[in-house]
């Protein structure tokens, strides 16, 4: 089993953007529950029917479905060798389904891009513009950002020692290669 690498912070703060870059890198597969949720609901799947009334809206898709769909992942064959998780888990809840599926081989890296309030705003805005996501309005934002501090925060004190924290501010270069060398230490 290779690494095991979590990217936690709020909407907007990068964690799309760096685990892309990482996943070049290492050679193993991106796994963001919120692509997987998109792509449900472009194909029109059961879990797409289930799924976007909450993501418009901002709110969190249920456990279960989540949790079902991330662990079914996980189980295929590119997972073997390491992985690295984006948006996934979500809450202490879906942490502790994680570990109960994965035993050792869940995450052994946690990374924490910090990002201020305003600056994620302000991306996820300018995001709406480029890719026109239906829930990167700003009344949307506010309240991912609200679910963010309630629900996904809690997490940094969940992982305690296997948190590592990268400034989130500053070229995609320059904050990959903070990433890089906390991942190295
Ligand atoms: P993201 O692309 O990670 O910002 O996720 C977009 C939306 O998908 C979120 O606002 C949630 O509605 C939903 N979502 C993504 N990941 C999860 C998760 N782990 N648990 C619950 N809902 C999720």
């Amino acid at each position: 089993m290779g690494r095991r690498i979590l990217f936690l912070g709020p909407p907007g703060g990068g964690k799309g953007t760096q685990a892309k870059l990482l996943t070049k890198a290492l050679g193993i597969p991106h796994i963001s529950s919120g692509e997987m949720l998109r792509e449900a609901i472009a194909s029109e799947t059961e879990l797409g029917r289930k799924a976007s009334e909450f993501m418009a809206v901002g709110d969190l898709v249920p456990d279960d479905l989540v949790v079902a769909m991330v662990k079914e992942r996980l189980c295929r064959d590119d997972a073997l060798c390491g992985y690295i998780l984006d948006g996934f888990p979500r809450n202490v809840d879906q942490a502790e389904a994680l570990a109960n599926a994965m035993g050792s081989d869940g995450i052994e890296t946690t990374i924490v891009l910090h990002v201020d309030e305003d600056q994620t705003v302000e991306r996820l805005l300018r995001r709406a513009d480029l890719e026109g996501r239906t829930d990167d309005n700003e009344a949307t934002i506010r309240h991912r950002l609200e679910v963010f501090r309630q629900e996904t925060e809690p997490l940094i004190a969940y992982y305690g020692d296997n948190v590592r924290r990268v400034d989130g501010v500053g070229s995609i270069e320059g904050i990959f290669c903070r990433v890089v060398s906390e991942l190295a230490s």
